[in-house]
């Protein structure tokens, strides 16, 4: 059964950032909802406010420039990002992680900041964000921090994000415009599921970043690797950085031979 909570839904940040100053952890932040209203369905979260993110003013869609990158907002959709024509052409690995996220009728709701700030090991979006540099902008009341992907994630579900902060940008550098890049992800099933495992590559000015979902607590970037290192090196820098554990969904052998095998394919492909 669903919890009973008050729903708020400012119109401006100051609004926001007052009722996050007031409530801190007795409020959930509402984007999509998509996490949000399956934990707190299951009890997992008890907020006593839910605010939505949804009326905020300025708070919606993506841009791009060439100090700020590309940019997303609390309310940009999973949909809006795979629509966009600059992230189709420049940042085709965000594109394909995005695509391989759940399906299009989730993606409609579904936003990249929710997927973040829900920090599951498993999150799609993380992978192409940690290789491609990504910067998270946190606000509060006493002002703005910004942190790279690999400094967000702390644990499983868990960010450094603080009670009264929220995220109000995702940055992607312009210099990562035109990496080379793609993602592989492993499923039970055919359509939309959960990954089993999830690699992506980047090729970037010389070096190679590789990034993987689903093999250790938070997201793992490998980074800096030299573009012509050996396959079999570059595989084993990903072993020595993840540690994949056996669940419902499959063994920590079979994550670690998918995860070799992904690597070895999608060098293969970003050098060709
Ligand atoms: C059927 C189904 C299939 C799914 N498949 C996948 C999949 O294949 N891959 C995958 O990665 N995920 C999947 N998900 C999970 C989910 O859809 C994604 O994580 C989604 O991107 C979450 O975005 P949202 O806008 O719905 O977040 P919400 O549910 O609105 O929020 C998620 C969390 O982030 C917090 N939050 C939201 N915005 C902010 C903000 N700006 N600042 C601070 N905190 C904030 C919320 O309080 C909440 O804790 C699936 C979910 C469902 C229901």
């Amino acid at each position: 059964m669903l919890q009973s909570f008050r729903y708020m839904a400012p119109r401006t940040r100051p609004e926001l950032l007052d009722l996050l100053a007031e409530y801190g952890s007795r409020a959930k932040l509402l984007a999509g909802g998509t996490d949000l209203l399956v934990t707190i369905r299951a009890g997992v979260h008890k907020p006593e406010v839910v605010i939505d993110l949804k009326k905020v003013e300025g708070f919606s869609g993506l841009s791009w420039s060439q100090t700020d990158g590309l940019v997303f907002r609390p309310t940009t959709t999973i949909n809006e990002v795979l629509q966009d024509a600059r992230v189709r052409k420049d940042y085709p690995l965000l594109a394909a992680c995005a695509h391989d996220l759940a399906s299009y009728q989730v993606r409609n709701r579904a936003t990249v900041i929710g997927n973040v700030v829900n920090a599951s090991p498993c999150s799609d979006m993380a992978p192409a964000l940690l290789c491609l540099g990504a910067t998270a902008v946190l606000s509060s009341k006493s002002g703005e921090r910004r942190v790279l992907f690999q400094d967000f994630f702390i644990g499983v579900k868990r960010t450094i994000l603080r009670p009264e902060e929220f995220l109000e940008r995702i940055e992607i550098p312009a210099a990562s415009a035109g990496v080379k890049g793609d993602y592989r992800k492993l499923k039970r099933i055919q359509g939309h599921d959960l990954g089993i495992v999830g690699v992506a590559v980047a090729l970037k000015g010389g070096k190679l970043n590789i990034a993987v979902s689903s093999a250790a607590p938070t997201p793992v970037l490998v980074q800096g690797l030299d573009a012509g290192i050996a396959v079999e090196a570059a595989v084993e820098a990903v072993a020595k950085a993840t540690s994949p554990i056996s669940d419902v969904r499959c063994t920590k052998e079979y994550r670690e031979f998918m995860i070799g095998t992904y690597v070895r394919r999608l060098l293969q492909e970003v050098r060709a």
